[in-house]
């Protein structure tokens, strides 16, 4: 083994991986270290560790977590960082391959959702797109594609069956939800959605899903369409500072999240439609001026429907009410830039014609 430094040597110790993404917020030098449990680890870059099981030719499944994309959203940040620690210190140990990232360690650092610009929406090439890569977020959209393309990729001589590929991108919502706790299907060109993923979301407490009807620039549309994995954004309740997160409330999700990667499979309950809130995009309402308005309180919910014909927004001389019986509204933001997605309406939806 060659010589550890005084900082890996720290690392392995305490397994504080997340303190050293942040003491280092724009890059970290690649390091790999076999622990004395046989698991491989190797650090590719701040905010972006993998760990590998001794026996790499029984491995089933790659998984992706992913946290921090936004950096104010703690709860996932403190839910990745004990696992990575647990990982680390040997008190808990893969059967599976993982890469663990923080999505965007510069706003973790500040304590903010976005340094410039919104991660979330720079995914599948976007970063690249009109005026190119110009800042940080840009940059690690490109960054932590090519993370994930390898981490999938990576094939080793003495593999035998192709793996299967999972993300689950984690994040807490800016506003309270009818469903405390939901998750994002993107888009999957008219393939099958999976049972075994709604179950799984079920045993991590979230039976709320939303399945999106078009493409999107985000990181889990991204592995979906780009890898063929099997993605989902999981917003687990509300945005707190770091530490005011009542952790029990992710309890299922964070016991689900670590039998996932140390069991060989998740136990969890038969797929039954009725348990599940669907819901499906009926319409996207996009900002066209500086004029553009909500016409509901500020703390509105996400998920929350109105009467057909109540006044949702105005853009001018625009007026958006609501066109449907059960139409809800979902992701409220006033403050987007203009052209970008101000407010979602959802319709109940099933999965039951088009399940695999
Ligand atoms: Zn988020």
């Amino acid at each position: 083994m060659p010589q550890l430094s005084i900082q890996l040597a720290e690392l392995l110790q305490h397994g504080n991986f997340l303190d050293l993404t942040l003491s280092h917020l724009d890059s970290l030098a690649p390091v790999n270290v076999t622990l004395n449990n046989g698991t491989a680890v190797s650090i590719w870059d701040t905010g972006v560790i993998c760990f590998e099981p001794q026996q790499t030719n029984t491995i089933s499944k790659d998984i992706v977590l992913s946290c921090g994309v936004h950096g104010n959203e703690t709860a996932p940040i403190e839910i990745c960082a004990e696992l990575v620690k647990d990982l680390l210190t040997g008190q808990l140990q893969v059967k599976h391959r993982l890469l663990v990232l923080f999505g965007n360690p510069a706003a973790i650092n500040a304590g903010t959702r976005e340094v410039t610009e919104n991660l979330n929406r720079l995914f599948s090439g976007h970063h690249s797109m009109g005026a190119g890569l110009i800042n940080a977020e840009r940059k690690r959209a490109k960054a932590l594609e090519e993370y994930v393309s390898r981490f999938y990729n990576e094939l080793r001589v003495t593999d035998s069956a192709p793996r299967n590929r999972y993300l689950y991108d984690l994040h807490t919502a800016i506003r309270g939800s009818r469903f405390e706790k939901f998750a994002v299907y993107p888009f999957l060109h008219g393939k099958p959605w999976q049972k075994e993923q709604f179950e799984f979301l079920q045993a991590c407490d979230v039976t709320t899903v939303l399945l999106m009807q078009t493409p999107a620039s985000t990181f889990s549309y991204y592995a979906s369409n780009s890898h063929d994995a099997d993605a989902f954004t999981i917003e687990l309740g509300k945005v707190q500072p770091f530490g005011n997160n009542d952790m029990r409330r992710f309890a299922k999700a964070r016991a689900a999240l670590r039998q996932l990667v140390s069991e060989e499979e998740v136990s969890t309950v038969h797929f039954d439609e009725q348990q599940f809130q669907l819901y499906k995009v009926y319409r996207a309402i996009n900002k066209q001026t500086q004029e553009f308005k909500l016409h509901f309180e500020d703390d509105v919910e996400n998920v929350t429907n109105y009467h057909p014909g109540t006044l949702l927004a105005t853009d001018g001389d625009i007026e958006y009410r609501v066109e449907q019986e059960g139409e809800a509204l979902i992701f409220p933001n006033a403050k987007v830039a203009i052209g970008q997605r101000a407010m979602l309406m959802v319709v109940p939806a099933t999965v039951s014609h088009n399940i695999a």
